[in-house]
């Protein structure tokens, strides 16, 4: 039900003037915990771990593919080895054959010889493909060499942001965990009511639910309250609990609220 006055208050909660200013100092409590919390969540390690994990993820992934090419350069260069020896062996088996003297006709002796020539020449060519490998191979194995290098000071960064993190996270829950506590003991004696009532405007109002009247201003919303707003809250009994006009905040009145 709207409140024709300008300045309304909870008609049915009061509490002593001594409990809205315990209030106030659960409020500041509340502050300091939100601002503990917003700063654990806004670290500047958060953005630099997720930033350096998907470092490391690519330069993982640019390893496995290195070590892959390193691997079938290995087993390419075996296989082009094995190509070599096939050839050598054949090679020394027609020279053997020509050197025994066992081949006389001309004509097998020309072919013997051919063979002989073709060979050597094919082995070169295998040769070539055996020392084209190894070099691929070799960049293969520098890739492997350096890329590992990079995924162990990509982790270690990690290791370091990450420390630097879980040394900030002990620091603020041990801050927070004191003034916790603290707020339990604090709010403990202001009135469940108020308490209540002070708690949902806290929800509702960004993490402020009272607010001082401080040289006639509302220290919730910053508002001034006018001249007939500063009357009715003079005429207000101490203990009622008032209400800020504008954002509606538990106003609590002290020696300095200018009345
Ligand atoms: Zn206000």
């Amino acid at each position: 039900m709207d409140n024709p006055l300008p300045f309304t208050w909870s008609p049915q909660l009061n509490a002593a003037p001594a409990d809205q200013i315990r209030l106030l100092d659960v409020q500041t409590l509340d502050a300091r915990l939100q601002q503990l919390a917003h700063k654990r969540r806004s670290l500047p390690e958060h953005a630099e771990i997720e930033s350096l994990t998907k470092d490391l993820t690519q330069v993982r992934d640019l390893l496995v593919a290195a070590q892959t090419e390193e691997s079938d350069c290995s087993r390419e260069q075996t296989k082009a080895e094995q190509d070599v020896d096939q050839v050598r062996q054949r090679a020394n088996r027609d020279q053997q054959r020509l050197d025994s003297g066992s081949v006389t006709s001309p004509k097998d002796l020309e072919n013997l010889q051919r063979e002989i020539t073709s060979l050597a020449k094919r082995q070169g060519d295998l040769e070539d493909v055996v020392l084209e490998i190894m070099e691929r191979r070799e960049s293969a194995q520098e890739r492997v060499a350096e890329l590992t290098g990079r995924v162990s000071s990509v982790q270690s960064r990690i290791d370091d942001a990450t420390s630097r993190r879980d040394a900030a996270f002990e620091e603020f829950d041990g801050e927070t965990a004191t003034l916790t506590k603290e707020r339990e003991v604090v709010s403990a004696s202001v009135p469940a009511d108020l308490l209540k009532l002070y708690d949902k405007l806290r929800e509702q109002q960004g993490g402020v639910g009272a607010a001082r009247l401080y040289q006639r201003r509302c220290e919730g919303c910053r508002l001034e309250l006018n001249i007939t707003e500063v009357n009715e809250v003079k005429k207000a009994a101490p203990d009622a609990v008032l209400r800020c006009e504008n954002c509606r905040r538990i106003l609590v009145r002290t020696s300095e609220s200018g009345l």
